[in-house]
């Protein structure tokens, strides 16, 4: 066939007051997708197309429908739910009324027993209307798979920290209303960081996958369960009853975990802690309240030795209380210079000499008197507090070296985590030893193994350029952690502290003798040296000297001095 025999489709600019129009309008609308129906202004079906027909399931060429049957009655046939009808209705009532231009409404619809989506249009014709159903079902799938994605968790599919959120909210709004309360679990996977450490990324996930899927086969129906980061995951349990439902549903979640993870080597044994609170039936509370206190309680759980549920109580109301009090009074207290710092000489066994001193911080308090760093230092830790009041320490203790006689002495100062996780850390600390003149070998820093847990490898970066400076760095209370052997290699500390703990049994009990020389000759092959802290008695001196310590530090020597007095002491006889 040549182009010149394919007949015209249409007539350019068809008019509708043409003969063919008609047909030609009316082939178009029975070939259109849309179901289509035309009603008079009392609804009485004119005209309907075969899409429509498909909609309603009714019989080919039966475009109106039987007698007594209504057009509304098309709806109920097409699957259309009877609470969307009074809507439906109302709308074309409106379109026909003409006080709407248009209406339209998305309504689901039950077809052969699957769940699909319908947009029903009103618009008005001079004497009625015409209604078009349009399938919208692949539309408002995408549009949910959007917002499920947008509020769930990608690897475990549980809700994301945005609905958890959203859902609290509601849960505690709607408990204002009826008075169930809320509880609220907060739930921690017990030392996931070593997980992470021992099997990698990829077997690690799967734990936190298998995990989850435990949390939502331990939870009810209706409760959400949700990954807010990390190993973090919480539970928020609706129509709590009494304080007994919330610690049984815990409990019952613990156990769960506690079944074994196949690994790729061998199985894992893995734990929770749970902090428990739930939304007081006296007082309206807040999520944000509710959250705080539930991580109180996950704070007391791990405390505790962790695999175990903490409920948040009136004690550890009592505490919070305390703590924001203490925190207020901490930055009054900092403002106002009320802390200062003793010194505890370190001493050479061999030559019974001081070699140095460690700074500890007291808080000169105006109405309880000196205050101890346990009952203030995690609080600043927490608060942030600590990296002013860090470098203030830093500070003071390298100026106030600077005036004591001796000039090989070593000056040691207490550096917290959240001093090493601050960027401008070793700029800080260059930035003392220029202002105070003290030379960076003079200057050790002690740190905690807790300390490198966190953003090891940043930290180990920041850890190697001191090194590179000249300063010490000491590996505090060695022996505490659980890896302590690790960090050794890992970061380039050249000093360990072995805790008091271990010293305490010296010369009384034989494994404490056994840890400290195994400590001492293991830390000898490194390059590593060591202080004895806490030596209280001649006899554990005794058994030091023994194994072949040579610095010691403790109250048989000195308790800490105030900065006077420890001036006198410096490169004397200990
Ligand atoms: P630490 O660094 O392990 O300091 C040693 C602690 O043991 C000091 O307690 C010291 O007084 C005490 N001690 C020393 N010899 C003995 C002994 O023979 N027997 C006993 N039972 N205890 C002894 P202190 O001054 O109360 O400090 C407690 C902790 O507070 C320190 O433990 C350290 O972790 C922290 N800290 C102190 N000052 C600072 C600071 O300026 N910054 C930071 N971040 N932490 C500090
Ligand atoms: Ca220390
Ligand atoms: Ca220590």
């Amino acid at each position: 066939m040549s182009g010149s025999d394919i007949p015209p489709i249409a007539k350019p600019n068809l008019s509708p007051s043409h003969p063919e129009w008609p047909a030609i309008a009316a082939s178009a609308l029975m070939s259109l997708d849309d179901g289509i129906a035309v009603i008079d202004g009392s609804s009485e079906l004119i005209l309907t197309n075969v899409a429509w027909e498909e909609f309603v399931h009714a019989q080919s060429g039966m475009l109106l429908p039987p007698d007594g049957e209504s057009f509304l009655s098309h709806f109920d046939r097409a699957g259309i739910h009877d609470q969307a009808f009074s809507s439906l209705a109302l709308g074309l009532r409106a379109v026909l009324d003409g006080s709407r231009v248009l209406f339209a409404r998305d309504v689901p619809v039950t077809d052969a027993g699957a769940q699909r989506w319908l947009q029903v249009k009103f618009a008005p014709l001079p004497e009625g209307a015409t209604v078009t159903l349009t399938d919208i079902t692949e539309r408002k799938r995408t549009e949910e798979s959007l917002v499920h994605d947008a509020m769930h968790d990608t690897l475990t599919g549980l809700a994301n920290r945005a609905l958890f959120t959203d859902r609290l909210d509601q849960a505690l709004r709607r408990s204002d209303r009826f008075p169930a309360s809320v509880a609220l679990l907060l739930i921690d996977i017990d030392h996931f960081k070593s997980i992470n450490d021992s099997f990698g990324h990829v077997e690690a996930d799967g734990v936190l996958e298998a995990m989850a899927k435990r949390m939502r086969d331990g939870s009810r129906p209706g409760d959400t369960v949700a990954r807010l980061g990390g190993d973090e995951f919480a539970m928020i349990c609706d129509n709590i009853s009494d304080t007994r439902l919330a610690l049984r549903l815990a409990t019952r979640l613990l156990t769960m975990m506690n079944q074994p993870i196949l690994m790729s080597h061998g199985e894992l044994d893995p734990s929770i802690s749970i902090g428990v609170a739930i939304s007081s039936e006296r007082s309206a509370i807040g999520a944000r309240e509710l959250i705080q206190q539930a991580d109180t309680a996950l704070y007391r759980a791990k405390l505790l030795g962790r695999n175990r549920v903490e409920l948040f109580d009136d004690l550890m109301r009592q505490e919070v209380t305390e703590r924001l009090t203490l925190e207020r009074d901490l930055r009054v207290a900092f403002e106002k210079s009320q802390f200062c710092l003793y010194y505890q000489p370190l001493v050479n066994v061999r030559s019974n000499t001081v070699s140095g001193a460690e700074a500890l911080i007291r808080w000169n308090h105006p109405t309880k008197g000196l205050v101890m760093p346990d009952q203030f230092i995690r609080i600043a830790e927490e608060s942030h507090l600590i990296v002013q009041l860090g470098q203030w320490v830093l500070e003071t203790a390298c100026a106030e070296a600077i005036t004591w006689d001796a000039h090989d002495t070593t000056i040691a100062v207490n550096v917290s985590g959240r001093q090493l996780q601050d960027p401008d850390f070793v700029t800080h600390v260059v930035d003392v030893l220029e202002r105070t003149g003290l030379s960076p070998d003079r200057l050790c820093l002690e740190i905690t193994e807790s300390v490198l847990i966190d953003d090891g490898d940043k930290v180990a970066a920041r850890l190697s350029q001191l090194r590179r400076l000249g300063i010490h760095l000491a590996l505090d209370d060695f022996g505490t952690g659980f890896s302590s052997l690790s960090y050794l290699h890992r970061f380039p500390v050249d000093i360990v502290k072995i805790d008091r703990s271990f010293i305490e049994g010296l010369g009384s009990d034989e494994d404490s003798r056994v840890i400290v020389s195994a400590i001492m000759s293991m830390t000898a092959a490194l390059g590593v040296s060591v202080v004895a802290e806490g030596v209280e008695s001649l006899t554990q001196l005794a058994a030091l000297i023994e194994i072949g310590s040579v610095v010691a530090q403790g109250y048989y020597f000195s308790q800490p001095l105030e900065e006077h007095a420890i001036g006198a002491r410096i490169g004397s006889a200990a």
